[in-house]
């Protein structure tokens, strides 16, 4: 029997799924490549490890940090890796997998064309779309083929996406170039212009999931950063808050919220009615950022809960697909070879 694999391409992790095992693979979205003979030397958490770290002859990069396929051999590279990996080599060549993967909602059908071609010259025997936000919906258990309309706002890395579907389609949708990343792009921002210290992304990132909040919270917490001070250039530490963290990260918040706010202004009131009774599902990595739906709910008088596992909606919904496919069909593109 042919392997079904499910694949989410995210701009900052990858996650893949296997029908009948399950979620089997989480790794960073990243390649590392030798400029001079213009070769992947690595992919994944190896690449990661590149980071901040490569001579001048290596760039380690995250190849769909602006959410778009751009790259076709970077692409094709990165799922043949991922392929390999989970079904490996032999039986890659002999048992070509069925492959589904989720593409934004806002990708042009070029884009999506060379997805699929980079899908099968990776070694699918055939390869499945589904919008993104639909598998992030039916990952998060969102019934998409009911009549009545739901909201899923999933925030990434790089990305955000937000939609209203109903009966398995996309109504009304709108995707920011605003995720997880442009809250560490403010806090590094931040703490350069408040404390002229210098830190890099990571640690930047490491802040956000300590003490990051979307809204001002009654305990405050505080944590001793490290980082090189911007005129002395040495070492130093400071303390900050968790107050001057969510100050530092609310431009990014309001992008986020303004996206939202449009879609739900495209969207027919019957279905609006909908969803403020039921209230709109946030997935994503950013989505675990302390508060943010309180943040949305407080903004737009729309309740709003976070899905389980955020992280993990878009791939368990290429499994559910998967499995059902029948069932989903509407929402299905696909290409045969
Ligand atoms: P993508 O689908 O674009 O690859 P993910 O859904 O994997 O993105 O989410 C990655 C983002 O989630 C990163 O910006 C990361 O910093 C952020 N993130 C992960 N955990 C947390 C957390 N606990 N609090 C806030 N942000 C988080
Ligand atoms: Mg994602």
């Amino acid at each position: 029997m042919a392997k079904k694999i499910g694949i989410d391409l995210g701009t900052c992790n990858s996650v893949v799924f296997v029908k009948g095992k399950g979620i089997v693979l989480v790794e960073p979205t990243v390649v590392a490549v030798a400029l001079n003979e213009n070769r992947i030397l690595a992919i994944g958490k190896e690449a990661k490890e590149m980071i901040g770290r490569t001579p001048d002859t290596i760039i380690a990069y995250r190849p769909l940090r602006e959410g778009v396929i751009a790259d076709f051999r970077i692409t094709q590279a990165l799922i043949h890796y991922f392929l390999r990996k989970v079904v490996g080599d032999f039986w890659l060549k002999i048992l070509k997998p069925e492959v589904l993967i989720g593409v934004p909602a806002g990708a042009t059908s070029t884009e999506r064309r060379a997805l699929i071609e980079a899908a099968l010259k990776a070694g699918a025997k055939e390869c499945y779309l589904v919008k993104e936000p639909i598998l992030a919906a039916i990952g998060a258990g969102v019934p998409i083929n009911s009549s009545s309309g739901n909201m899923i706002v999933d925030i990434g890395g790089g990305t955000s996406e937000v939609a209203v579907i109903s009966l398995g389609g996309i109504v009304a949708s709108n995707s920011v170039r605003v995720g997880g990343d442009k809250f560490d792009e403010a806090i590094e921002r931040y703490i350069r212009e408040r404390y002229n210290l210098v830190i890099g992304s990571q640690t930047a990132e490491k802040i956000k999931i300590e003490i990051g909040t979307a809204l001002p919270e009654g305990e405050e917490k505080k944590l001793k950063i490290k980082g090189r001070d911007l005129i002395s250039g040495l070492p130093q530490i400071v303390e900050i808050t968790s107050t001057e963290i969510c100050e530092a990260i609310q431009g990014p918040l309001k992008e986020i919220l303004k996206a939202i706010k449009d879609v739900l202004k495209q969207t027919p009131p019957e279905i609006c009615a909908d969803i403020m009774e039921k209230g709109m599902v946030l997935s994503g990595g950013g989505s675990l950022l302390r508060n943010i739906d309180k943040y949305i709910s407080s903004y737009t008088g729309v309740p709003c809960y976070v899905a389980e596992e955020p992280f993990l909606c878009v791939a368990k919904g290429t499994g559910i697909v998967l499995e059902h496919l029948e069932e989903y069909k509407k929402s299905v593109i696909q290409k045969k070879r």
